[in-house]
């Protein structure tokens, strides 16, 4: 029956009732939409439904009358409350059997990390048999899933059941389930991600407006997060299709025209390297080592740099220069400069940088000086006014910003606008 399926819609169901009191995010949903998303099917409905069987029978009942594929995530844990499977297997009539060999992995996971199985995680291992499902091995938990098949009033539908912690789903997802959906897609959906910084989300789309309106394959979304802009640029192959044919390219060559170097990272997935990636990748292939003085940024720039795994390779290190007094004793800004021109300025913004190239022996060092507010603006400085320095073996350079929003904001998009300028000085 499974070979019959073509699978050109889904649905999500979203098991438990901490997802419908707000105590969980669902991310589960947004990660497998995603997934869904790349594989060319459609998932016009999702669904949360708590740990209670009547509802979740009709939910089940309902997916199955719309979709091709129902996925259902959470509620397989070996509480009562955990119903999931069992739920499952009565609605769609089939019978759970106990498997020896789910019940031999899981006492190994417990042995594995010296606890005794409790007797309740027996229930885990009743699971579909060979001819209703395929058995979805969990590498991260004891909860093992299941892929079922069965015939919804006339139509062959699939059911997969996965896990509730997004550790345990998402390999599961990846590992086990998707090999099977892609085989059973009638068509695929590839894309690419191409990544803006400094042109705001509207305008973006403004500059791309002539090209998104006369496209219908490929289709070009944009998104914004913070001080960044990302368009999706995504192509439909049905199974007629040549696959050869890329319409994705030339659009690519058009942002590339109108973004110039705007654009830092152009990905095949929604996970490309994200700015900071970027120029950690940049001063690694030069050799260069950086360090900041954060005034402004308390920490925030290197917290931002030493996420990136792999940062050791080019990151020394911080001063965090809140006071004037640690700006003047460690990093040598003069008196003069504090007391004349004042902290916030491009003169106590070089020194800086000065002080912590010195200090802190590196090629590069950055630093961060302004005002966050909501207090401490004034006529000639007001909130959001911020200076950067960047010192390097030329010489030192000041940049002066002029950044809008709440205090996290402003020192977030004085982070992301200075690695911008860094990248910039880089290339
Ligand atoms: P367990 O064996 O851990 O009980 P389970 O499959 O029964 O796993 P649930 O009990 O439903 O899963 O959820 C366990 C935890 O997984 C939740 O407390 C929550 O932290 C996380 N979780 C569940 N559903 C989701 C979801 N849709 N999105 C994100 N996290 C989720």
């Amino acid at each position: 029956m499974l070979d019959s399926i073509t699978i050109k819609n889904a649905e999500i169901i979203a098991v438990g009732t901490e997802l419908l009191m707000g105590q969980v995010l669902n991310t589960n949903a947004h990660f497998l939409s995603q997934r869904l998303n790349e594989i060319g099917v459609f998932c016009f409905h999702q669904a949360v439904v708590g740990d209670n069987v009547t509802r979740l029978t009709e939910q089940i009942i309902m997916s199955l009358s719309r979709a091709d594929l129902v996925i259902l995530t959470g509620g397989l844990g070996p509480t009562d409350d955990d119903l999931t499977m069992q739920t499952v297997a009565d609605t769609i009539g089939i019978q759970l059997h106990f498997d020896e060999e789910s019940y031999e992995k899981m006492a190994s996971f417990f042995r594995a990390t010296c606890r005794m199985m409790p007797e309740n995680n027996r229930k885990q291992a009743f699971l579909p048999s060979t001819k209703d499902g395929i058995i979805l091995p969990n590498d991260n938990g004891t909860a093992p899933g299941a892929l079922m098949w069965t015939n919804y009033e006339g139509a062959n539908k699939i059911i997969v059941c996965l896990p509730g912690p997004p550790n345990e789903l998402n390999p599961m997802f990846d590992k086990y389930a998707l090999p099977i959906l892609v085989k059973r897609t009638s068509s695929k959906l590839v894309s690419k991600y191409v990544h803006i910084i400094n042109v705001g989300e509207s305008k973006a789309e403004i500059m791309m407006k002539d090209i998104i309106d006369s496209q219908t394959n490929p289709t070009i979304a944009t998104y914004a997060t913070t001080g960044e802009c990302k368009f999706r640029i995504t192509q439909s192959f049905s199974s007629e299709d040549s696959e050869n044919e890329d319409k994705i390219s030339p659009i690519v060559e058009i942002m590339k025209e109108r973004f110039g170097d705007n654009i830092y990272e152009i990905a095949d997935d929604n996970n490309g390297r994200s700015l900071a990636k970027v120029v950690v990748d940049m001063l690694n292939s030069k050799g260069l080592t950086l360090g900041f003085a954060e005034s402004l940024t308390g920490g925030m720039a290197s917290s931002c740099i030493v996420s990136i795994p792999g940062a050791s390779s080019v990151f020394y290190g911080g001063i965090v220069s809140y006071d004037n007094s640690v700006k003047e004793n460690v990093l040598g800004v003069s008196r003069e400069i504090l007391d004349t021109v004042g902290p916030v300025s491009s003169e106590c913004a070089m020194q800086m940088a000065v002080g912590a190239k010195n200090t802190l022996k590196t090629s590069i060092a950055i630093s961060f000086t302004g005002i966050a507010g909501p207090a401490g603006g004034t006529p000639e400085k007001p909130v959001g006014t911020v200076f950067v320095g960047i010192a390097d073996e030329k010489g030192v350079d000041s940049y002066e910003l002029h950044l809008r929003g709440n205090r996290t904001k402003i020192r977030e998009i004085a982070v992301l606008k200075t690695l911008d300028l860094l990248r910039r000085k880089l290339q």
